[in-house]
């Protein structure tokens, strides 16, 4: 065997490797289970959302009854007032009765947006409730999956482990600097050996120059100028 004849057949266990490692990446069940967690996350981040909007509503919703409470305090000391010191002509009359308007307006006002907030606050913990029911049902998939999962990738890894071996007895007997040169095709071209079809590389399909066609059937190293593989017969 020559160390090209060698490389092709490292090359064919290497494509085994990395191809075994594509399907695990795009196993349905891997993607499912990607998914799940996504949707997990999501619901965390919905639940920590509503949560933290119940927290405004609930700042709020004291800053309301304080302001409340205040206006209920005024009202009552503006109706004492008049009590013991009632409206002696219709201007005063006139603007007793403007105070007083303008305190139940507000009262009116405070009373309607702690109605509003208790409503959107019941809402809340409505969708709180979802989320939670939600999150169960993830959280049930998502543990089924896994198991699947599990099983799966413990058995698509020993079969890996075992092509892994494969590739590293080939690897023995390539020389270093050829091996070398293979890996570094690699970052840019896979697989990185190509067959020289007609007077074409087999990785590109672009011709070469008629002087590198004659190197390649002469056993020489020549690597393709357009994609870089090593071309090969
Ligand atoms: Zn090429």
């Amino acid at each position: 065997m020559t160390n090209l004849e060698k490389l092709w057949d490292y090359q064919s266990a290497d494509v085994a490797v990395d191809r075994l490692q594509n399907e695990m990446k795009r196993s349905p069940t891997r993607i499912k289970l990607l998914k799940c967690r996504e949707n997990l996350e999501e619901q965390q981040k919905n639940y920590k959302r509503i949560e933290s909007e119940i927290s405004v509503m609930a700042d709020r919703l004291e800053a309301l009854k304080d302001a409340l409470t205040r206006a209920e305090n005024s009202l009552k000391a503006l109706q004492t007032k008049i009590e013991t010191a009632p409206a002696t002509n219709s201007e005063e009359a006139a603007a007793y009765i403007a105070d007083v308007r303008k305190l139940r307006d507000s009262i009116l006002n405070y009373e309607k947006e702690i109605s509003k907030i208790r409503k959107d606050a019941q809402d809340r913990e409505k969708q709180q409730h979802d989320v939670k029911v939600k999150y169960a049902k993830y959280k049930n998939e998502f543990a089924a999956l896994k198991e699947v999962y599990d099983a799966e990738y413990a058995e698509k890894t020993k079969e890996l482990e075992a092509l892994k071996a494969v590739v590293q007895e080939k690897a023995k007997d390539i020389p270093a600097d050829l091996m070398e040169k293979y890996q570094q095709i690699k970052h840019h071209s896979v697989p990185p050996l190509s067959k020289l079809t007609g007077d074409k590389c087999g990785g590109c399909n672009m011709n070469l120059p008629s002087g590198a066609v004659r190197s390649i059937k002469n056993g020489e190293f020549v690597e393709c100028e357009t994609c870089g593989r090593l071309v090969t017969l």
